[in-house]
């Protein structure tokens, strides 16, 4: 049967869009220079403005003009994409997720070798 492609939905376009979001964090320099802690606020910025789905760039530019993107290291910008993918998955009723699997999940893959195929 031949594969079709059609448009991201807005489950699909969410799925894909974080794992862009967190495996960019994941590899997001320790020690950042002072245009890239800048710009990569900036881009997080930009990006909820023209994401689109307009309720979720709505209420997600909300959120970063609340609790602005921490980008002085990897660590931070992980954690800060971790906590605000928690806040969407309580607005949505999904489960939160554990940050301290983030590079289990988005790095290096789980310790019991699940994802070493
Ligand atoms: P997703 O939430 O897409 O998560 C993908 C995977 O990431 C999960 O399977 C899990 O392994 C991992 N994960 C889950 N939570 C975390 C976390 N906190 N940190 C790290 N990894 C994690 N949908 C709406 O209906 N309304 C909205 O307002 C809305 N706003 C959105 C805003 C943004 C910026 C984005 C990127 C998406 C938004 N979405 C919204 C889409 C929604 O968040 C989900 O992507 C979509 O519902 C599909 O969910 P999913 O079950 O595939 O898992």
């Amino acid at each position: 049967k031949k594969e079709v492609e059609c448009p991201l939905n807005k489950s699909e376009l969410g799925n894909q869009t974080w794992g862009f979001l967190h495996t960019m964090a994941a590899y997001f320099p320790d020690k950042p220079s002072t245009d890239d802690q800048r710009d990569m606020a900036q881009f997080l910025r930009l990006f909820s403005k023209f994401y689109p789905c307009p309720t979720c760039a709505r209420d997600f530019t909300k959120l970063i003009e609340k609790e602005p993107p921490r980008t002085s290291s990897q660590t931070e910008l992980k954690h800060w994409l971790c906590w605000a993918h928690n806040q969407v998955n309580k607005k949505l009723g999904k489960p939160k997720f554990d940050c301290s699997k983030l590079d289990e999940r988005w790095k290096y893959g789980w310790k019991d070798g699940s994802c070493d195929v």
